[in-house]
């Protein structure tokens, strides 16, 4: 056999996971909630079972989840979109796939911004190109436009922009927002947003996309998510978001990639995205279970770093005066105390990569939150 491509690493995420499924831990690593998801959208599934045709769907989505999504998009961030600009997927990270597969060609180079999803660099080489790192620097993981402007060159083609941020949980500002836009625009840049926390807010403002700025219309692929918006990550229903003869183009490679999504779940997530009352009773919730990790790390005198969104919150193991790197730190915990995290240097790439934040998922019942704190302090 002649060698096969090896470059793609394991997620992190599916590490810890395991991790913590054989040692019997506490998963605070991978992002998910414990709870089941709003019983409206789970019977609308049921319905949508029982009563729809389980035979692939339209390509691109169902018309009426395309149409719901472009609604949604309107009530909540006053966007003006049809179904023309929406193409379904299975899941945000099919949709990353898509758009990278439709943006990038042997030779280009994306910009990330570091700390960095891990699904977008192997996807980037995979297609061909180049991605490079802009790192953001902590504790407030600001855009720094000179350095963004030092790492764009002629073969930059795209950047992906991850807002809120993943996983320091912050938002990038107003400024943040048309500064991206200018380099964008002067660079003839796409921009791939990837949006899947924009309804996992915690100060009360509405999201704010890079799609909105003047000048992004054709050169925006926003990318939303339903497992974030309903907390309900196994369902694997995302979306894609551009001009319609980007939409077109981004098609084509949903084609070969899952080609459809299961039309049942498309059913429900239309019914719960035309209810304003789920999200807003999911924030609740979680809001509930965010401050009470806030609380209990602030309490237990660990340093943990600002964040408004996102299912993530991060401790900054330096300030926190813990001598230890965070995926040594990660990995003794889960091991020791029975408590999984995701190390941040694992979302980084480069000789700057800092190594002592690492981040905790807080959307778990109040219970498991307060043992899991427990846990953590006995063990230091
Ligand atoms: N988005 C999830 C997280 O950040 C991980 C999803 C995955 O493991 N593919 O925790």
């Amino acid at each position: 056999l002649s060698p096969v491509y090896t470059g793609l690493p394991l997620t992190v995420f599916e590490h810890m996971s395991g991790l913590a499924r054989q040692l019997g831990a506490i998963n605070l690593g991978q992002g998910f909630p414990d709870d089941p998801p709003p019983q409206a959208l789970s019977d609308a599934a049921i319905r949508a079972f029982s009563t729809r045709s389980q035979q692939y769907p339209p390509m691109a989505g169902l018309p009426e989840l395309r149409d719901g999504v472009a609604a949604f998009y309107q009530r909540e961030q006053g966007l003006a979109l049809t179904r023309d600009n929406v193409i379904i997927t299975s899941g945000a990270t099919e949709a990353v796939a898509c758009a990278i597969l439709a943006v990038v060609s042997p030779g280009d180079e994306v910009l990330l911004f570091a700390p960095a999803y891990d699904a977008y660099a192997p996807m980037v080489r995979r297609a061909g190109g180049t991605p490079v790192f802009v790192p953001l620097q902590p504790p407030l993981w600001q855009y720094d436009e000179a350095r963004i402007r030092a790492a764009i060159t002629p073969r930059t083609r795209a950047m992906i922009v991850n807002d809120p941020l993943n996983p320091a949980g912050t938002v990038a500002s107003a400024d943040d927002l048309a500064m991206l836009a200018r380099l964008a625009c002067e660079h003839d840049l796409v921009a791939i947003c990837d949006e899947v926390w924009e309804m996992v807010r915690f100060d009360e403002q509405g999201h704010r996309s890079l799609l909105a700025e003047p000048g992004m219309e054709a050169r925006t692929i926003k990318i939303g998510s339903a497992g974030k918006i309903f907390g309900a990550t196994g369902w694997k229903v995302g979306w894609l978001i551009g001009a319609p003869e980007m939409a077109a183009v981004l098609a084509k490679a949903h084609q070969f990639l899952t080609f459809t999504t299961p039309p049942m779940l498309q059913w429900a997530v239309a019914e719960g995205l035309a209810d304003p009352a789920i999200p807003r009773a999911l924030i609740e919730r979680w809001s509930a279970s965010r401050l009470a990790l806030l609380n209990g790390l602030f309490e237990a005198d660990f340093a943990v770093t600002a964040s408004a969104a996102t299912w993530f919150a991060c401790i900054d193991l330096a300030a926190t005066g813990i001598a230890m790197d965070d995926a040594t730190f990660a990995d003794r915990l889960v091991r020791e105390a029975g408590v999984a995290t995701i190390p941040v240097s694992a979302l980084w790439e480069g000789a700057d990569t800092p190594t002592h934040v690492v981040r905790l998922c807080h959307c778990k019942p109040i219970a498991t939150i307060e043992d899991a704190l427990a846990r953590l302090t006995r063990w230091r």
